[in-house]
């Protein structure tokens, strides 16, 4: 008789390599699996600690968070400052019934969620990456473009909270006290500045669903975060303390700031409007611009926080390229140094990698689809080559970009 084939006793399947115990046989692949759940496992538990040992005196400054983020993100200093104290005064809010002082004991410090606003490219996700690196509560970042009413294709906005919960590792008490980034917010904008007369089941549809999270009240999350079993008991989460912080481009809406500019200095005063700084329009964002974009009056009252992004001009790009801690040249010279080879780029190399970066367009994303075309080539041959240093100068930068095809450059960005 045949020997019966012997199968992994946890995947059921005929795995070539095998391990035996006294019960079970365990394939190396289930092994890798295990192995990477209890790491999971072990660094969740870390993080969940050091959420718990949160107290006032250990409470990381404002100025330390913005340092933090100084490491990683150019530029932006407004938007950091905001983010700092938001994330602060998130923390001592949670900590509030701490406080020893009599005097206040009543005051209720209430949340303030946020609102940034800068075009694309200019840093928004990066920086809610980079805080989340630091914090010690939950965090997670979700697009609003999946977001539909409840109902129709898509995701409800109650999957935000799923997300959070994952993050805590599905202990609601803890994601109760997180933070939740809501990227490109913009898109839920109504798609006229009129009240919708037909279903607006994208926009102001999902806007109505996610004031329900932002004033605070208890949702109903299904732990599955889908519809497909509505048997299932759902989760109670209360949204009272979870901090919101929200980004979009808002594409065009300088010329909603202009046009309010304009009729707000008109015969008023003439001085006011020569001082306006016609490049950098963002700065004078104000609620009614967000308004006149589409997100409903609601919305914008539970987004008190209000701060811009600016565009990165030349000199933002430049150090963007060898300034943060994982700066896409750092990365590079990461790689080569694993092969033995110092690499290096020459001023006038960094200069013209820029240069192209406006001209295409591109903007800061643009900059690594740029440093990688022109390291292509060499990524490919230096580590048969025994080289030891390798320069990358200005005429090396150019041969490599047009040997590059520039269309598929503009489209991958
Ligand atoms: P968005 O504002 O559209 O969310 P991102 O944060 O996704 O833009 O930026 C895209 C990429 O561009 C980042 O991953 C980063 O490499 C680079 N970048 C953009 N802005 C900055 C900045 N201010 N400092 C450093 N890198 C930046």
């Amino acid at each position: 008789m045949a020997k019966k084939k012997e199968v992994c006793s946890f995947c059921g399947r005929p795995m070539p390599q095998m391990f035996q115990g006294d019960q079970a046989l365990i394939c190396a692949e289930c092994i890798e699996a295990g192995h990477k759940m209890v790491q999971q496992m072990i660094a969740t538990d870390a993080k969940m600690q050091k959420m718990d040992g949160l107290d006032l005196q250990n409470l990381p400054k404002p100025e330390q968070i913005k340092q933090f983020l100084d490491q990683f993100v150019i530029g932006q200093d407004s938007a950091k400052q905001y983010l700092s104290v938001a994330v602060y005064n998130h923390y001592k809010r949670l900590l509030q019934n701490q406080s020893k002082d009599e005097q206040y004991k009543d005051v209720e410090i209430e949340k303030s969620n946020i609102i940034m606003v800068g075009s694309t490219g200019t840093g928004k996700t990066l920086m809610a990456r980079t805080i989340a690196k630091m914090l010690s509560v939950p965090f997670t970042i979700v697009d609003a473009t999946v977001l539909t009413e409840a109902g129709y294709v898509g995701e409800d906005v109650e999957s935000l909270l799923v997300r959070l919960l994952q993050e805590a590792n599905y202990d609601v008490e803890k994601a109760e006290k997180g933070i939740v980034f809501i990227d490109e917010i913009d898109k839920i904008a109504r798609k006229s500045d009129n009240p919708s007369i037909t279903r607006d089941v994208s926009g102001e549809g999902v806007q109505q669903g996610l004031l329900k999270l932002l004033e605070g009240s208890v949702v109903n999350v299904p732990p599955q975060g889908g519809r497909k079993h509505p048997e299932q008991e759902f989760i109670h989460v209360n949204t009272q303390n979870i901090l919101f912080i929200c980004g979009g481009a808002f594409d065009g809406i300088e010329r909603k700031i202009a046009q309010r500019l304009n009729t707000q200095v008109v015969g008023f005063d003439a001085q006011q409007k020569q001082a306006i700084d016609k490049n950098d329009l963002l700065k004078y964002i104000a609620p009614q611009d967000l308004k006149s974009f589409g997100l409903i009056p609601e919305i914008i009252g539970r987004l008190p926080i209000l701060t811009y992004l600016q565009p990165l001009d030349k000199e933002a790009l430049r150090r963007i390229l060898v300034e943060p801690k994982n700066a896409i040249t750092k990365q590079y010279q990461k790689l080569l140094a694993m092969d033995g080879v110092k690499l290096t780029f020459t001023d006038e190399a960094l200069d013209y990698i820029v240069d192209k970066a406006i001209e295409y367009k591109v903007g800061a994303r643009g900059l690594r689809a740029l440093v990688e075309s022109i390291m292509m080539d060499y990524m490919f041959r230096v580590p048969s080559e025994h080289l030891t240093t390798l320069e990358i100068t200005k005429a090396i930068a150019e041969e490599q970009l047009t040997k590059a095809d520039r269309l598929k450059l503009q489209n991958a960005v």
